[in-house]
C-alpha cells in the first residue's frame, strides 16, 4: 500500500472525528430516531387492537405525507419497492417494454422494471448531481429511438420504451426539467424514484411531484422510517385511486363479500407502520435541519484532505442530504479501499455506492447507453455516517 494512500485515509478518519466531534466513537451509517410521537402511536395501536392493514394512521399518514411533500396524492404501501412496481404498472410498463434507468441506483429499480416483466435500459448519470445526465441522453436516444404510432422503440432491440426513472442519489435532486422535456419528446412517461429523496426540493418544488408517478422509501436506513414501508405520490386523483386498489387486492368494497376485480397485491401499510411514520414525519425539520449542519461540519473537515471533496448541492436544489459523501478527485480504486477499511476499523461506519446494475450477472444483458461516468463515479463515492444525532441532539 502506498504510504500515500495510508495518510490520506487517516486525515480522514481524523476529518470525520473532527465533524461529528461530542458522538460516541461507534457510528452507523444511518440510524434511525425516535425521539417524538412515536411510542405514544404505536402504543395508542397495540392498545386499541388495529395494529394491521386497516386505521387511521394509515389514512393520517397519506394526508401528512401530501402536506409535506405538496403532492395531490399519496398512497401509503408496504415498502419502496413495492410502490415503484405499482407505479410503474400505473405507468403503462407492459411486458415487453423497456425502462430507461440510471444504472447507478439501488437494485430495487431494476427489479421493480423486472417485476412487470420489462427490461431495464441503462443510462448514463452526470458527476455534477449523481443522477441521470439529460444531454447523454438526449444524444443517445437520437441514435437509437425511433417513433411510430406516438410510442418510441428502441431500433436496437425492436422493444418499446415506454418510462424513464430518474433517481434522486442521497437525496440530491437530479435536474428534472430536461429530463421532462426528454420524455415529452418520446413519449416516455416520467416515474421518479424519490425513495432518498423526501424533503429534498428541485427549484422550490419537492421531488417527488414533477412525475406522474413516484415512489417514496421508508426502510430502516432511510431520512425517516416506518420500520418497512414506502409510498406512492401522484397528482392524478384517478391514479391515486387504482394505485390504492392495486395495493390492497383489488377488493370490491363490500360488508361482507370478497371478491376482486383484478390481479391485485397485498401491499398495504399497517397501521402500525404508518403510526411510526405520524411520528416520524413530525420530527422531520429537525432530521433536515441537523443533516444540512452535519454537512457543513463535514465540507470543512474535508476541505484539508486532499484529493477528494465533500458532495455539496446543485443550484437549483435544496437537498435532505440522506447521505453524506465524499468524492474522490480522480478514479482510484485503491485509494478508496484504504478509506473504507481504516474508517470502519475505526468504528465509523462508510461504504462505497452500489455496484453498478450493469455490471451485475443479473442484468448485464440490458441494453444500455455508454455508462463512463457510471464506471468512474462507482470508484470515486464513499458515503460517510449521516444520522442526524451527528450533528447533535435537538
Ligand atoms: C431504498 C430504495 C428503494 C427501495 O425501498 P425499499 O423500501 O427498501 O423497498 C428503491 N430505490 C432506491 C434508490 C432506494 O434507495
Amino acid at each position: 500500500m502506498p504510504v500515500e494512500s495510508v495518510q490520506i485515509a487517516d486525515a480522514v478518519v481524523t476529518a470525520i472525528r473532527a465533524a461529528v466531534e461530542g458522538n460516541p466513537q461507534r457510528l452507523a451509517l444511518h440510524q434511525p430516531e425516535f425521539k417524538g410521537n412515536e411510542w405514544n402511536y404505536v402504543k395508542e395501536c397495540l392498545d386499541t387492537g388495529w395494529v394491521s392493514s386497516v386505521g387511521k394512521y394509515v389514512d393520517r399518514f397519506e394526508e401528512q405525507l401530501a402536506t409535506v411533500t405538496g403532492s395531490q396524492y399519496a398512497v401509503a404501501v408496504s415498502n419502496g419497492t413495492a410502490a415503484l412496481h405499482i407505479a410503474l404498472l400505473l405507468a403503462g410498463v407492459e411486458a415487453g417494454d423497456e425502462v430507461l434507468i440510471p444504472s447507478l441506483t439501488f437494485v430495487a429499480t431494476a427489479n421493480a422494471v423486472s417485476y412487470c416483466g420489462a427490461m431495464p435500459h441503462f443510462a448514463d448519470i452526470a458527476e455534477s448531481t449523481l443522477g441521470l445526465d439529460p444531454e447523454a441522453l438526449k444524444s443517445y436516444l437520437r441514435d437509437i429511438a425511433v417513433t411510430r404510432d406516438g410510442c418510441t422503440y428502441n431500433r436496437m432491440s425492436g422493444r418499446r420504451m415506454r418510462a424513464l426513472v430518474p433517481m434522486h442519489t442521497f437525496g440530491h435532486p437530479v435536474d428534472l426539467e430536461p429530463l421532462i422535456e426528454v420524455c415529452e419528446r418520446y413519449k416516455l412517461v416520467l416515474v421518479e424514484d424519490a425513495a432518498e429523496s423526501i424533503g429534498s426540493k428541485y427549484k422550490g418544488r419537492h421531488t417527488g411531484t414533477f412525475g406522474k408517478l413516484a415512489s417514496l422509501s421508508f426502510n430502516g436506513n432511510k431520512i425517516l422510517t416506518t420500520g418497512g414501508g414506502g409510498a406512492i405520490l401522484t397528482q392524478d386523483e384517478s391514479l391515486a385511486k387504482r394505485a390504492k386498489h392495486l395495493t390492497t387486492t383489488a377488493k370490491i368494497p363490500h360488508a361482507w363479500q370478497f371478491e376482486h376485480d383484478q390481479i391485485g397485491f397485498n401491499y398495504r401499510m399497517p397501521n402500525l407502520n404508518a403510526a411510526l411514520g405520524c411520528a416520524q414525519l413530525e420530527r422531520l425539520p429537525s432530521f433536515l435541519h441537523r443533516k444540512r449542519l452535519l454537512t457543513e461540519n463535514y465540507r470543512q473537515a474535508i476541505a484539508d484532505v486532499p484529493h477528494m471533496k465533500l458532495y455539496t448541492e446543485q443550484a437549483f436544489a435544496e437537498s435532505n442530504y440522506w447521505l453524506q459523501t465524499i468524492i474522490l478527485n480522480s478514479p482510484n480504486l485503491e485509494l478508496r479501499n484504504e478509506i473504507l477499511r481504516r474508517t470502519n476499523e475505526n468504528g465509523l461506519m462508510t461504504r462505497p455506492v452500489w455496484t453498478p446494475m450493469h455490471q451485475m450477472k443479473i442484468y448485464a444483458n440490458c441494453p444500455a447507453m455508454p455508462l463512463p461516468v457510471t464506471e468512474q463515479m462507482a470508484q470515486r463515492i464513499i458515503n460517510l455516517p449521516s444520522s442526524p444525532i451527528c450533528a447533535g441532539d435537538e
